[in-house]
């Protein structure tokens, strides 16, 4: 496997066979760290503890989940198979399989997202999944699921502003509803259910 390079990216990205979900990621108005998070989460190359054992940097003893003891930490069990992944998930009332870790896009929803900020919206929990996981074995900082999930609400309210230039086709949805609008209403709802499900958490 070549590792990351910002040239090796900027080949990619010019190859005439592209594949449409790099472009996807592209494309999105996340900052740039968060399209590269997405951009190695979609070809696997993320440091997760397993992918430093197969390069033999850890042992396979150091190369276990934080929380879940002899099991080795996959992008798979990080995103997907680990209880912590899957409180935030089913906070959420989102359902995230294998088959869809890597292309967070096509995880199937059951809430009402706009198209136009979907992706960005799904990368973003993914990369806040991967930034708790950094936090627990950098910091030593544990993150319970509602501090995820208001983390996210946090970046979704202060990153709104990159939204407000998109093209006027783009600003409308389906209902007619700007793209700002929603975006609030999203936080807004977020925000709703964090605290209704905070209430309910500490019962
Ligand atoms: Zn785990």
């Amino acid at each position: 496997m070549q590792p990351f390079t910002s040239r090796g990216a900027y080949h990619l990205l010019h190859d005439s066979l592209i594949p449409s979900d790099v472009v996807r990621i592209w494309s999105t108005r996340l900052p740039a760290k968060v399209k590269f998070f997405a951009w190695l989460l979609y070809h696997g190359r993320l440091n997760t503890r397993a992918h430093l054992f197969h390069r033999n940097i850890k042992t396979h003893d150091e190369s276990k989940c934080e929380y879940c003891v002899d099991t080795l930490e996959t992008d798979v069990h990080i995103f997907v198979e680990c209880p912590r992944a899957q409180a935030v998930w089913s906070r959420l009332r989102f359902v995230v399989h294998e088959s869809t870790l890597r292309c967070p896009w096509d995880v199937t929803l059951p809430s009402l997202l706009p198209g136009a900020v979907k992706d960005d919206v799904m990368i973003l929990i993914f990369w806040h999944i991967w930034k708790a996981r950094n936090a627990k074995i950098f910091d030593h900082r544990d993150s319970s699921p509602a501090e995820v999930l208001r983390h996210i609400s946090a970046d979704i309210d202060a990153w709104s502003c990159r939204y407000r230039k998109l093209p006027w086709s783009s600003m409308l949805s389906t209902n007619g509803l700007s793209l700002a609008r929603h975006l609030s209403l999203l936080f807004l709802l977020s925000s709703c259910i964090l605290f209704a499900r905070d209430a309910e958490y500490y019962l």
